[in-house]
This record gives structure tokens, C-alpha cells and sequence, in this order.
């Protein structure tokens, strides 16, 4: 039996191909299934990083994206509508060249941009601040909603148990298992899967493996009405405006609104500020200057669980203990491939998916060894 903490799009994911895998697995969820960063995302899937590591392994979960859907018996919403990254200075244009470089050299096909062709692919943007745009139209979004509940169905259908509002509250090592004990009684497993992402730390240290460093940063989005379909499709984001960022969300075509303003604070704290919502107005309506005329309709707050270098811990801690957590802004994106190495590496030691194990490695805090930061927005 392998039980798995945490019922983000992480965990479940992992349940899912942990089943598909002939392995019983359940799941143990404190709140709602969803209710930690997943519901809380932008939805956003992206290829254009700036490290090897990133970028192989985003091009290898975008094509396992695409047949999500079909595969899961459900539409998770997956839709290649692009990433376009803006440059507002000379040196900033050279490194999207490098960045470009990097991708293509992967067989990611960015390119770089001129904002007539911009203009093409998002009408209402505002490109008088703007140099040249890197573009890549095999990015794209899905609904973290229907993606989660594809998943999970899927699980059920293979035989997961999943316990919702079950907090875990205490682990315990046994001769070779693991008790897991939690409000609804405790459960005896081989191997346990920490996939609580930003209470991650609270679950180690319950196994007494306190050694990967992540906090909880609060970052928030505010939504829009509905909008025209078409106007705001792909992710835009000028880096050097505060990694501020607007799409348009795939399903009602609201416009979802981020800035990188953090706040550290308690993984259980979802209170949005007044600050943020004036931050991020401010640069928002410089990208879309339309924007002005738009409602308001929704703000909420959820956590970047960030490590020192924004990569998340993939891996194995101890015997019978692993961990996928810390996904900073780009853990919804990332969780098909993970899933699916994850169930590969418990089960069969090893996997096919091209993840970098000793790059993501949970130790590596440990040994002072910090990778190249990965690419965070918002
Ligand atoms: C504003 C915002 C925008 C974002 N935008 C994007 C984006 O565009 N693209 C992208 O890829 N990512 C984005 N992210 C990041 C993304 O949301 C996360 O990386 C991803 O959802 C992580 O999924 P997870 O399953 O690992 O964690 P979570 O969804 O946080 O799940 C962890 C779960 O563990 C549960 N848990 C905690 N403690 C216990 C316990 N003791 N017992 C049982 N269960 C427990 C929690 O309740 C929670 O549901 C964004 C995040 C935020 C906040």
C-alpha cells in the first residue's frame, strides 16, 4: 500500500500512475481535493524556461498534455494558445535571444517577436513599451478544476481510495512500513509520497527528515469579467514590470492578473491584501490598456511553496519516503510528468520520463548545492 499526502494536482496525479501501475494506493487530503495551490493557479503551461532541466522536461509533460484528455476519459480544457514574453530593454532582448537559443536548441520552437506580430496574436496589447516578444505557440493552459477531477476519476476507477478533509497528523516509522495517522484512524503503508507542496516541511518533519527548505509565499490573482474570446489567449508577461503577467482563462474568458509581489506567511493564510490588487492593476492596464474598462470580479491568495533556487524536491528522502513539493509558481504545469516519473521511480527504480534526478534532488539543500534559479513569473 503506498499512501499519499497532499491531494493537489501532485498527488493525485502521482495516484493515478501509481495505480495505472497495478500498485493500492490512497490519498489523504486535509481540506478539499484542490483547495492548496491547484484551484488557486493561473492555469498556465509553459516550455520557455532558462535551465536544460526545465526546459526537457516541460516539453515532455506538454506532449503528455495534449492526450491528457483522451487518456483520462475527460476534457481538462488543454489548449496551446502560446506564452509571449516582452522586452522592454536592449540587454533584456539579448538574453531572450540566449533563452531562445537554449529552447530551440531542445526543440522547443520559440522565436522572437516583433510587436506588429504581437499585436496579431493579442489585439488589445499595448506595444508601445515594448521591444520584441519571445513567442512560443506550443505553451499553453488547462482548467485545473477539470484536470484534477479527470485525474482523480480516473484513479477511483483503478481502485485509489481518496479521504477527503483527513488531515495528516502524525507518521510513524515502522520495520520496514510506515504509519500514517490522521483524524479518520491510522493506516499502515510501505511508502509514503509527500506531495503537501507548501505544509511539505510539516510532513517531513513529522518523519523526522526536516532537510528541504520550503517556504510558503503568498502570491494572489484577481479575475476580470468575461471578456471577447481571443483577445488575451496566451500568457503575456513582461519580466522586468515585476514578472506581472495577464491570460485570458480558457474556459469563461475572464482575465486572470498576477505580479511578483510575495508575502511570506502561514501555508493556512489565503487572505488577499488591497496592496495587491492596486500593484497589480498598475501594471496591468500598461499591458492592456482596455483593461481600464473591465470589472473586477474575484481576488484570492494562495502559496508559491518556493525553495532557495525555485526548483522543486523530486525524489526520495529515506527508505519507503519520497517527496514532489515545492513547485513554486509552476507545480500545475509540471504534474503529469512528475506524476508519472514518480509512480515509475517507486515502483520500477527508474523512469522514462527525461527528469533530471539529481538536478530536482531533495538532498541537495543539504549538501549547500543550489541549482541555476528556475524561471518564476507572477
Ligand atoms: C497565484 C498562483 C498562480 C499560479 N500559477 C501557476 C501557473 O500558471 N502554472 C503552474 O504550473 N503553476 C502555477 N502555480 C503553482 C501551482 O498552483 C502549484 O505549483 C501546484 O498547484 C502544486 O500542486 P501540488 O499538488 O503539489 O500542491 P497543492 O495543490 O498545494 O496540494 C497540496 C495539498 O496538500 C494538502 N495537505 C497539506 N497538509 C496536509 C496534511 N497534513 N494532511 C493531508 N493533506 C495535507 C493541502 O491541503 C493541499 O491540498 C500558481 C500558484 C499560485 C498561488
Amino acid at each position: 500500500m503506498i499512501g499519499i499526502i497532499g491531494g493537489g494536482i501532485t498527488g493525485i496525479a502521482t495516484a493515478y500512475e501509481l495505480a495505472k501501475l497495478g500498485e493500492d494506493v490512497v490519498v489523504f487530503e486535509k481540506r478539499f481535493f484542490g483547495s492548496g495551490s491547484t484551484f488557486r493557479c493561473a492555469s498556465g503551461i509553459r516550455a520557455q524556461f532558462t535551465d536544460e532541466a526545465n526546459i526537457r522536461l516541460m516539453k515532455y509533460t506538454i506532449e503528455r498534455w495534449k492526450k491528457l484528455g483522451e487518456e483520462l476519459g475527460h476534457d481538462v480544457h488543454f489548449r496551446q494558445t502560446g506564452y509571449l514574453f516582452l522586452a522592454t530593454s536592449e540587454e533584456e532582448v539579448e538574453a531572450f535571444k540566449e533563452n531562445i537559443r537554449l529552447q530551440n536548441k531542445l526543440g522547443v520552437p520559440t522565436k522572437l517577436i516583433d510587436m506588429d506580430e504581437a499585436k496579431e496574436i493579442v489585439p488589445p496589447l499595448n506595444t508601445e513599451p515594448f521591444l520584441a516578444g519571445a513567442w512560443n505557440p506550443e505553451d499553453g493552459k488547462a482548467s485545473p478544476f477539470h484536470a484534477l477531477y479527470a485525474y482523480k476519476k480516473a484513479a477511483e476507477e483503478l481502485g485509489v481510495k481518496f479521504y477527503e478533509y483527513t488531515p495528516v497528523v502524525g507518521l510513524e516509522r515502522l520495520d520496514g512500513s510506515w504509519l500514517i495517522k490522521t483524524e479518520r484512524g491510522d493506516f499502515k503503508v510501505d511508502v509514503i509520497v509527500n506531495a503537501a507542496n507548501a505544509w511539505a516541511p510539516q510532513i517531513n518533519a513529522m518523519a523526522g527528515l526536516d532537510v528541504v527548505p520550503i517556504k510558503p509565499i503568498k502570491h494572489q490573482i484577481i479575475k476580470t469579467e468575461p471578456i471577447k474570446r481571443g483577445q488575451i489567449e496566451p500568457l503575456v508577461c513582461p519580466p522586468s514590470w515585476n514578472d506581472s503577467y495577464v491570460i485570458q482563462d480558457g474556459e469563461d474568458g475572464g482575465v486572470m492578473c498576477g505580479t511578483g509581489l510575495e508575502y511570506p506567511s502561514s501555508p493556512d493564510d489565503f487572505t488577499p491584501t488591497y496592496e495587491f490588487a492596486r500593484e497589480v492593476l498598475k501594471w496591468v492596464v500598461r499591458i492592456v490598456p482596455a483593461l481600464k474598462h473591465v470589472h473586477v470580479v474575484r481576488q484570492w491568495a494562495g502559496h508559491y511553496a518556493k525553495t532557495p533556487d525555485n526548483n522543486p524536491a523530486i525524489g526520495k528522502l529515506a527508505e519507503g519516503f519520497y517527496i514532489a513539493a515545492g513547485f513554486s509558481g509552476h507545480g500545475f504545469m509540471m504534474a503529469p510528468a512528475v506524476g508519472q516519473a514518480m509512480a515509475e521511480l517507486i515502483v520500477k527504480g527508474r523512469s522514462k520520463v527525461p527528469l533530471d534526478w539529481e538536478w530536482f534532488d531533495p538532498r541537495r539543500f543539504e549538501r549547500g548545492e543550489l541549482r541555476k534559479s528556475a524561471f518564476q513569473i507572477g
